[in-house]
């Protein structure tokens, strides 16, 4: 894919210059850093074959976007990874519904599907609503129709494993549901299984693309669509500045915008380490609702921001300590550590 925008000079050569030329923070005007010298790819922690994949097609002057989808194709078609695609637990009547979106950061373009059901890879048709659509978001019977007009075949989506695990919730249901009882409306209730991968990827011409995809919220109340397929939630992409995807309680990423949040920190100069503490501090800030804190007040779930910025830094953090997330800047995928707000 080629891009229809004509790039910026860069300010700077190395790195080091690419730091200095971060804007100060009340500077509006994006100021592109120098990209790296090599691709870079980061993803969630399930994504390291991913970003291996991501980084061998850059390598092989393939399109970032289509790199970084490349890459989730792996777990998205892999029946051992429950959140994602193929294999993934479905919502409570036992129906496996996917979100996906993706961003092209030259062509500025995005392309969304969600709760789209019977399509083992969501990613692709997000890929085809960006290239093959005025549009960017199909949802539902709309974005299956889509994928088939296309040519993708419609197969169940919901493997045995992911089956009998769906059974089980459904033979201990009361407390575990959506539908919350007035006194469940207070209290809470356990957290369910949850997952996702984001991958973005970065060229050194300084092209930028990202994707999300998931199976979402297990048990979900069909229908429901979590941040993965929100464009400024579970995945943002500007390509003066950066990208930022999302995993965790997409509620709480769709309500604080997170991604976008991310991306628009780390234009007015914050670090994506910066970058993104800051965005879960928003999420901490926002999240009042008893129903939905712990003792200490702190909310009773995690969310996951992952950034990288157009000069090649990167950084994921976490709302607790002990995530990590995948990266690969040329040799092996490896997991580094987030960085996070409270040990526990
Ligand atoms: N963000 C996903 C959703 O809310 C789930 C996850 O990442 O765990 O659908």
């Amino acid at each position: 894919m080629k891009s229809a925008l004509s790039r910026r000079r860069f300010l700077g050569a190395g790195a080091a210059a690419a730091a200095a030329a971060v804007p100060a923070a009340s500077n509006l005007e994006a100021i592109e850093p120098a990209p790296p010298a090599k691709p870079v790819s980061i993803s969630s922690a399930n994504g390291l074959a991913a970003t291996n994949r991501a980084v061998k097609l850059m390598n092989a002057k393939e399109d970032t976007l289509e790199a970084v989808i490349s890459g989730v194709n792996i777990v998205e078609a892999d029946p051992k990874d429950m959140s994602v695609g193929y294999g993934g637990l479905p919502n409570e009547d036992g129906v496996v519904e996917l979100d996906s979106c993706c961003m092209h950061g030259p062509s500025c373009n995005a392309g969304s599907v969600a709760s789209i059901r019977d399509i083992k890879l969501p990613s692709r048709v997000a890929q085809l609503v960006l290239k093959r659509t005025d549009h960017v978001m199909l949802v539902g019977d709309g974005a299956r129709r889509f994928a088939l007009a296309h040519g993708m075949k419609a197969e169940n989506l919901l493997t045995d494993a992911a089956r009998r695990q769906w059974l089980k919730w459904k033979e201990n249901l009361s407390d575990k549901d959506d539908w919350l009882s007035p006194k469940e409306a207070e209290t809470g209730h356990e957290a369910r299984p949850t997952g996702t991968i984001t991958c973005l990827g970065l060229n050194p011409a300084g092209e930028l693309s990202g994707v999300t995809t998931t199976s979402g919220l297990a048990y979900k109340i069909p229908g429901r669509i979590g941040d993965s397929p929100i464009i400024g939630a579970g995945l943002y992409v500007d390509n003066d500045v950066g990208a930022c995807g999302a995993t965790g309680r997409g509620e709480a990423v769709i309500i604080s915008c997170g991604s976008r949040i991310v991306v628009e920190n780390m234009r007015h100069g914050m670090d994506p380490a910066a970058a993104v503490k800051d965005g879960l501090k928003r999420i901490v800030k926002q999240t009042v609702d008893p129903r939905l804190l712990d003792k200490k007040g702190r909310p009773d779930f995690e969310v996951v921001l992952y950034a990288l910025r157009k000069d090649g830094r990167h950084a994921a953090g976490s709302i607790y300590k002990g995530r990590q997330y995948a990266v690969n800047e040329g040799g092996g995928s490896k997991l580094l550590d987030c960085v996070h707000l409270f040990d526990r």
